[in-house]
């Protein structure tokens, strides 16, 4: 099946990111929030965004005009009807998302693929709501979105090969890589790095390391870009605890517990860089450990 137009469904941090790459690759994007601020500020954003590749030499001022051209916005969830693909990058609340597709559904074509950018909620679950579980998948792009390369795909109980196949084929077009995960909590990623990041805050709560040295450790000798506890920093403490109670709860495994440490940080709304304060202080010239 083929895709042009795209409605991109909430266009906070990960819409306009979505947005922006959708709109470089040749894609008509309808760019739908609540907000009025959100949408201005979108705009605003992926502009800058462009700006920065063309300054970089890796987008030519004509594809950077041309793109702008095809990102429209709207704050009327029912404009979205004529288009092929739905993107759902609203917040991270089932009852939120839940709502968005309820209100979506009459408009839209028989069509149109539905998908939801969510980093913990059951594919399944949303896709059984709607009246085409068969045409519905979990489309998860990583933040930055114009900087990442992978797409993880995710598929439903329900999902047919050609709503995977189309989006593959949208991925690619992206210039971006698929990763193809089953519907089970935290798809690949997630599952993978946030227990490492866990594992990283028990290792601080129980003295074995410092903040510097286990930073230290795993980037000098395991060859990771950024250290655990500043990578989770950069991540958000909130989101980080949010993603280990999903695993925690879904697997009703004990080995996904989340540390107190964790917990305590997030209580005192230390939240990372976000909120200036996490496993580092940014308040100064350079980020101090806060133990
Ligand atoms: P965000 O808070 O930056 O943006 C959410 C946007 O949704 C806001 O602009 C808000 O006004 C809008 N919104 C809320 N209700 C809406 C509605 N009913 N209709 C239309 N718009 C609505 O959040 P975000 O970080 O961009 O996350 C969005 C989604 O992407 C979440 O599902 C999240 O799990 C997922 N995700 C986030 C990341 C990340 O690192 N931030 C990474 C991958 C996936």
């Amino acid at each position: 099946m083929e895709i042009r137009q795209v409605g991109v469904v909430g266009a906070g941090q990960m819409g306009n990111g979505i947005a922006h790459v959708f709109a470089l690759a040749g894609y008509d994007v309808l760019l739908n929030d609540i907000s009025e601020e959100s949408l201005a500020k979108a705009l605003a954003t992926i502009e800058r965004n462009i700006e920065r590749q063309v300054a970089r030499g890796k987008v030519l001022p004509a594809d950077k005009r041309a793109a702008m051209e095809r990102i429209r916005t709207t704050l009327k969830l029912s404009d979205l009807g004529q288009c092929d693909l739905i993107i759902e990058a609203a917040t991270e609340r089932e009852t939120v998302k839940q709502a968005i597709f309820e209100d979506l559904i009459p408009h839209l074509k028989p069509t149109t693929i539905l998908t939801s950018n969510t980093s913990s909620i059951s594919i399944t679950r949303l896709a059984s709501r709607t009246d085409r579980p068969e045409k519905f998948m979990g489309f998860h792009f990583m933040n930055p979105v114009p900087v990442m390369q992978l797409v993880e795909l995710i598929r439903g109980i329900a999902t047919d090969q050609e709503t995977v196949d189309t989006l593959h084929e949208v991925v690619r077009r992206l210039g971006k890589t698929a990763a193809h995960a089953e519907d089970f909590p935290a798809f690949i990623v997630n599952r993978i790095l946030m227990p490492m990041i866990n594992e990283a805050v028990y290792t601080l709560y129980e003295g074995v390391g410092s903040v510097q040295s286990i930073d230290q450790s795993l980037k000098l000798g395991a060859n990771h870009p950024m250290g655990p506890l500043e990578l989770a920093d950069f991540i958000g403490l909130d989101t980080c605890l949010a993603i280990m109670n999903v695993l925690h709860e879904g697997l009703a495994d004990t080995k996904y517990r989340p540390c107190p440490l964790l917990t305590k940080y997030v209580e005192a709304g230390w939240l990372g860089r976000k909120t200036q304060r996490g496993f580092y202080d940014y308040r100064g010239e350079v980020p101090v450990p806060t133990r």
